[in-house]
């Protein structure tokens, strides 16, 4: 079995230099957040894949643009050691599957990969990515912040380094670990 772990980039993974932080528009404004790698092993040592997300839609306007948004994931990839990034580029009024909270980011990783999406988690602090993780039946882990909103989620921690301590103790309860750690030997 595969499972993996869903991140929203933004403000978890990597953030903006401009004032205001949020999501960089220019690859300069760039910045990968490298405090999070030492969480990050921790769910890779578990046998977890890891997964970057992210709604891109100024991809359209060229804000940034799709060769800049590549550089900023390749960069990212490899300073947080993620099996991958997975974006919706389409822009707000587009009624694509993948815009998060629709879920077809998660459906289709599962699909490419292999992915067990019901012994997978999403981190986000987000509700979008909680509402997302309840249609496809993963377990949602909000981080504490004034996105949350009032919908569904599983968890609320104060950081990544907090969901990463939660989501070791469901996969545990849950039996996902001992799976994991078989299936790698
Ligand atoms: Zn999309």
């Amino acid at each position: 079995m595969k499972a993996a772990v869903f991140i929203e980039r933004d403000g978890i993974l990597a953030r903006s230099t401009t004032a205001g932080g949020g999501t960089a528009t220019r690859l300069e404004d760039f910045q990968v957040i490298e405090s999070a790698a030492e969480s990050l092993k921790a769910l890779r040592d578990a046998g977890f894949l890891i997964y970057a997300t992210t709604n891109q839609p100024g991809v359209t306007s060229g804000a940034p643009t799709r060769r800049e948004l590549d550089l900023m994931h390749s960069v990212m990839v490899r300073k947080l050691a993620l099996s991958g990034v997975l974006v919706c580029p389409h822009p707000l009024d587009d009624a694509c599957p993948c815009r998060k909270p629709q879920p077809g980011l998660l459906r289709d990783a599962a699909s490419t990969s292999g992915i067990d999406l019901e012994h997978s988690f999403v981190v986000s602090g987000h509700w979008s990515d909680a509402e997302m993780a309840e249609t496809v039946g993963a377990t949602s882990v909000l981080i504490r912040s004034d996105q949350n909103g009032h919908g569904h989620h599983d968890l609320v921690v104060t950081d990544l380094k907090g969901a990463v301590v939660k989501i070791l103790e469901v996969a545990q309860g849950m039996g996902t670990l001992r799976v994991l750690a078989a299936s790698r030997r």
